[in-house]
């Protein structure tokens, strides 16, 4: 078995590669050569922490397995450990033999940053010039790096709930060389593409804050309950995710449905664009919205690039297991 641990991450991952894995495993899904495992998310009453699986198996990139992890709010506090905790294991779907051991905390926010930029790739307007961030957080400075890279964007526009943390991502908009300029909600009207990756339960994206022409992609809720835009911008916009039984149940649509507002066959699988089963953005002041909930199929694929890049490098460390 090979092991490649969480320190050797940064290193290795590309942003390219891991844009590369999960645009490959969510074409993989829509064709129905790969799926997601349900989800198992425990409250464990310890530590106030959340664990959970959550697993797949893509026939077409052979990759079995799952992540293990979860949220252990008092890390940080009581010892300076980061608060999100994950780790990949990755199974020969030949033999169900053990086959890899891989950190997964860096992972997740590449994955996490490339379904975005994969959903901008395929969705946001060729022209777009303006780059919109609802939040400030962990995730958002993943999110912008990579988001920056998919269009000739002039212009950063930032809005956070805590304004202090804005100089996050003012900071990378201003390593990539674009004008960062901190707006209020109303002020994202003049942005082309949006991301928002807030934790936020009470929507603040509303339909009056998003223009016409607008790709929207809404990376914060992955949870029952959590909602970071106006269910009636969902029925405004052409809908898509990764996964449609996540988006209903755990993403954005899952308000938008339940209010009766759109139905699941409104919801689109990002994986039919990319394989030209579905047009995506028909016109140029369509609303786009990318409700991106997160699968484990992402998680596998971005951990077994890094596999294979960890034995290219002679950096895996073998074990007899
Ligand atoms: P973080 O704690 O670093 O940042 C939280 C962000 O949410 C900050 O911008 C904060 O200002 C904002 N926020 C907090 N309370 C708010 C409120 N009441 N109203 C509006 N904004 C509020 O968290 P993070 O690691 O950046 O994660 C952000 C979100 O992304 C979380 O909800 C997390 O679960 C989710 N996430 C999703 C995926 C996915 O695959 N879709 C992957 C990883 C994380």
């Amino acid at each position: 078995m090979l092991i490649v641990p969480e320190r050797e991450i940064a290193d290795l991952m590309t942003r390219e590669a891991a844009f590369d894995a999960v645009e490959k495993v969510f074409a993989a899904m829509a064709a129905e050569d790969a799926y997601n495992f349900d989800v198992i998310r425990e409250a464990i009453g310890h530590e106030d922490a959340l664990y959970g699986f959550k697993g797949g198996f893509d026939r077409a990139g052979l990759t079995l397995g799952l992540k293990a992890g979860g949220y252990w709010p008092n890390n940080l506090e009581k010892r300076g450990l980061i608060n999100h905790q994950s780790t990949v294991f990755l199974f020969d779907p030949d033999t169900g033999k053990a086959k890899a051991m891989v950190g997964g905390n860096l992972l997740t926010a590449l994955r996490t940053a490339a379904a975005s930029s994969v959903s901008i790739k395929h969705l946001a307007r060729k022209d777009a010039r303006v780059m919109g961030m609802v939040g400030a957080g962990h995730q958002a400075t993943f999110q912008l790096r990579a988001a920056l890279e998919q269009r000739d964007f002039e212009k950063v526009i930032g809005w956070n709930y805590h304004a202090e943390m804005l100089p996050n991502i003012e900071k990378v908009a201003n390593e990539a060389g674009v004008p960062f300029e901190a707006v209020p909600l109303e002020g994202m009207v003049e942005a082309d593409v949006v991301i928002s990756i807030t934790s936020t339960f009470a929507p603040t994206i509303m339909v009056d804050h998003i223009s016409a022409g607008t790709h929207i992609a809404c990376m914060g809720t992955d949870t029952k309950g959590k909602q970071e835009v106006a269910a009636a911008l969902l029925r405004r916009s052409t809908v898509f995710t990764d996964e449609i039984a996540q988006s209903i149940s755990i993403g954005e649509a899952q308000h938008a449905i339940a209010d009766g507002l759109i139905k699941q066959s409104d919801v689109h699988q990002l994986g039919a664009v990319i394989n030209g089963a579905h047009p995506g953005r028909r016109s140029a002041d369509e609303i786009t919205l990318f409700d991106g909930t997160g699968v484990g199929l992402q998680d596998l694929a971005v951990a077994s690039a890094v596999v294979d890049l960890a034995v290219e490098k002679g950096i895996a460390i073998e074990v007899d297991f």
